[in-house]
């Protein structure tokens, strides 16, 4: 390559005819387009076809934009100052239209002659039964474009204040031309083998830019955006692929060599069910991690109800098997609670020591416990955050399992690395689930396990769907379930951490279910995220125990409680609720043997989305199909717990409409890495060319 990595590409906009100083600081302000390569990146929202021009008497309301030519037979000035506009009256072979201009009048005044030919673009309205067109792009008609073949035109997005400078979307184009015709394949190098230009069928790299602009038809339009969009999803998987490798290569981590009596013994004599096979695939996946001599961070999905805490046990063994202590962290004491009562359940008749630390562990208790983690008798040590704060200190800690990611943050992990002179191995568990293009895109550069099957006999739970005039029938329903001894839960949403009508609202709830369900005969647990922590525990406990047959709450109870007893969900506002919430609601049920039901309540009137929502949770109970479905009613942008947001914004890609793309070029990325993680292969050279001259712009291209 003799050509200097500061190619033409580089040069300022101001160095295209027609882009004066104000135009180029307009350009960079409005639209960021600094340099020739912003404006090649800048594309057109759409073409028009030039060749096609609308006959004036033809044109409909029903059409959105249209492209005329005739003759400017009046220009006029009308109205005094702020109703001053401009108006002109076109005409063709078969009507007129008229023309108008409220601002920027003196320059189009300027450019316009009566009797002169136009060719004018935009957005027609009518006004009285006479098509109009409010601030049209025009041009001096040149009759051999009526003549020769189709010549699309691209139009680009813009802005007020451009357009105010003459840089309307048609204008724009103008340099984006002058740009194309100056540039030589030379100039746009292609940056993807051959081979797997080959194997996909992608136009080369300078062909598919200037189609994108300046497109010969439009099968060459749509070749070029394929190509750009697979070039925009190949280098973030290459990225994101390399930087896990980075990862991997850099992490030194426990070696967790054997699987011991502790793991065996258990296994063999004590687990309570056959694993499923998504449960052993995981497991196997976590074993290969911790004898690696790398430390793991690894996110693990599953369903609720899956089996993670399983999982999860049988990983804290082999920890133990190899001498090291593990903690188990969760983000509530109920959960903490909870995970403690199961574990030591499954570990009963196993020498293993498992305790529990939570805030309101008792000083004595909390002393003997501290003790035990520094002399190494425990093995697995439960709890909230309480586990990892800076007191709690472990004679070999090595193991770090999180259950629910989103409340696990940077400080958090600051403290585990503390613990010991090489952090400990992390798995973080979700029950959120992650649609599989967002993990590959925000989340690929961590390992990622996922239990994709429910263990057996599990009895999906019934969701449907009422609106609020059938209220009474829902509560009968209710008073037939705890006649049978189940209890129920009864959700209301709260939409603001702070509103006081979500409050209102939950206490109106809360009297109306009082009518239907009277003490002594019924009892009420209620919880909220306002009442002092003790009370909202033990609130919790008297349903947890039975003592209460029905739970009225606001979302606070959405992670993780166990209740199998429990069989009736009902969400008051569901449409309110978005879809992974109300899947997380829908988790509290169906934990038990019996049939359970999830019942959304809601007004009469709903919005196309949130009918979509009830639509897709009436249907299915599979959070991932659910999780794929949100993805594409809300957009990458706002799915929660999206990490790393830039690696997922593309200006053309579409992670939900692109999927397939989106795997085939993770897989092309993982077969080029497998065969060459250097890209030293000469076939590779395009893309490390690539990246070296885009180094100083991208955080993750490591590779020198
Ligand atoms: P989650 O993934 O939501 O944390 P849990 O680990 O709490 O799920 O498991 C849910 C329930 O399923 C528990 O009661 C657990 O004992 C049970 N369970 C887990 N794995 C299996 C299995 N392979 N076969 C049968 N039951 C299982
Ligand atoms: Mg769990």
């Amino acid at each position: 390559m003799d050509r200097p990595a500061s190619n033409i590409l580089s040069s300022p906009i101001e160095y295209l005819n027609g882009i004066s100083a104000i135009r180029g600081d307009l350009m960079r302000k409005e639209i960021q387009v600094f340099t020739f390569r912003d404006l090649l990146d800048y594309f057109p929202l759409r073409h028009v076809d030039k060749t096609r021009v609308d006959q004036i008497k033809q044109l409909s309301p029903a059409q959105e934009y249209a492209q005329v030519a005739g003759k400017l037979m009046s220009l006029e000035l009308i109205g005094q100052k702020r109703a001053r506009r401009l108006v002109a009256q076109l005409q063709d072979a078969t009507g007129t239209i008229e023309l108008v201009w409220f601002q920027g009048i003196s320059w189009v005044q300027k450019m316009l002659q009566p009797g002169q030919s136009y060719l004018v673009f935009g957005r027609v309205g009518f006004f009285l039964g006479k098509a109009q067109m409010a601030h049209p792009e025009i041009e001096v008609f040149r009759p051999e474009l009526a003549s020769g073949k189709s010549f699309l035109e691209p139009i680009y997005p813009s802005t007020e204040k451009l357009k105010a400078k003459g840089l309307h979307g048609r204008a724009i184009g103008k340099f984006t031309k002058d740009l194309v015709d100056r540039l030589s394949p030379a100039d746009i190098p292609e940056n993807l083998p051959e081979y797997i230009l080959k194997q996909y069928q992608l136009v080369n790299r300078f062909e598919a830019y200037r189609s994108i602009h300046f497109p010969s038809s439009d099968t060459h339009y749509r070749q070029a955006v394929r190509r750009i969009k697979f070039e925009e999803l190949f280098f973030a998987q290459l990225g994101i692929q390399l930087l896990r490798i980075d990862r991997h290569r850099n992490s030194r981590g426990w070696m967790f060599e054997k699987v011991g009596d502790y793991f065996n013994g258990f296994y063999q004599h004590h687990l309570p069910f056959p694993l499923t096979n998504a449960q052993k695939r995981v497991l196997k996946e976590i074993r290969a991690d911790l004898g690696s001599g790398k430390q793991m961070n690894r996110l693990l999905q599953g369903d609720v109800g899956s089996g993670k805490t399983m999982v999860a046990l049988l990983s804290m063994l082999i920890a133990a098997d190899n001498g090291f202590q593990s903690v188990l962290m969760a983000p509530t004491e109920i959960l903490a609670q909870q995970h403690f009562n199961s574990i030591r359940a499954y570990l009963s008749d196993m020498p293993v020591e498992a305790a529990l630390l939570t805030g309101s562990t008792s000083g004595r208790d909390r002393k003997k416990i501290l003790n035990d983690c520094l002399e190494g008798h425990t093995h697995i040590l439960i709890g909230t955050h309480a586990v990892i704060e800076e007191k709690v200190q472990f004679k070999n800690l090595g193991y770090a399992v999180v259950d629910e990611q989103h409340k696990f943050g940077v400080a958090q992990r600051a403290l585990l690395w503390k613990k010991n002179s090489l952090p400990p191995h992390i798995l973080v568990m979700t029950a959120t689930p992650i649609p599989r293009t967002l993990a590959l895109t925000a989340y690929g550069d961590l390992d990622y396990s996922v239990i994709d099957e429910l263990p057996p006999g599990r009895k999906p739970v019934q969701t449907s769907h009422r609106t609020e005039e059938s209220r009474p029938q829902v509560m009968d329903f209710i008073r037939q379930q705890i006649a049978e001894g189940r209890q129920a839960y009864i959700i209301y949403p709260l939409i603001e951490e702070s509103s006081k009508l979500d409050y209102e609202n939950l206490m109106k709830g809360y009297e109306e279910v009082k009518s239907f369900f009277p003490e002594p005969k019924y009892w009420i647990s209620m919880v909220h995220g306002k009442q002092p922590a003790d009370q909202k525990e033990a609130n919790m406990q008297r349903f947890v125990h039975g003592d209460t047959q029905i739970m009225v709450s606001t979302t606070v109870i959405e992670v993780g409680v166990n209740v199998p007893n429990a069989s009736v969900m009902v969400i008051e506002s569901a449409e309110k609720f978005g879809l992974s919430q109300l899947h997380q609601l829908r988790g509290r049920v169906g934990r038990g043997a019996d049939q359970s039901y999830c019942i959304l309540l809601t007004g009469n009137k709903l919005g196309h989305d949130a009918r979509e929502r009830l639509k897709i949770m009436v249907s299915t109970n599979d959070g991932f199909k659910i999780a794929e479905k949100d993805l594409e009613l809300r957009g990458p942008g706002d799915v929660e717990g999206t990490r790393q947001s830039g690696m997922i914004q593309f200006k053309l890609a579409n992670i939900v409409q692109d999927k397939a793309m989106l795997e085939a070029a993770r897989n092309v990325v993982a077969d080029l890495l497998e065969k060459d993680a250097q890209l030293i292969l000469a076939e590779h050279l395009p893309i490390r060319q690539y990246l070296l001259e885009r180094k100083d712009k991208t955080r993750w291209a490591r590779i020198a």
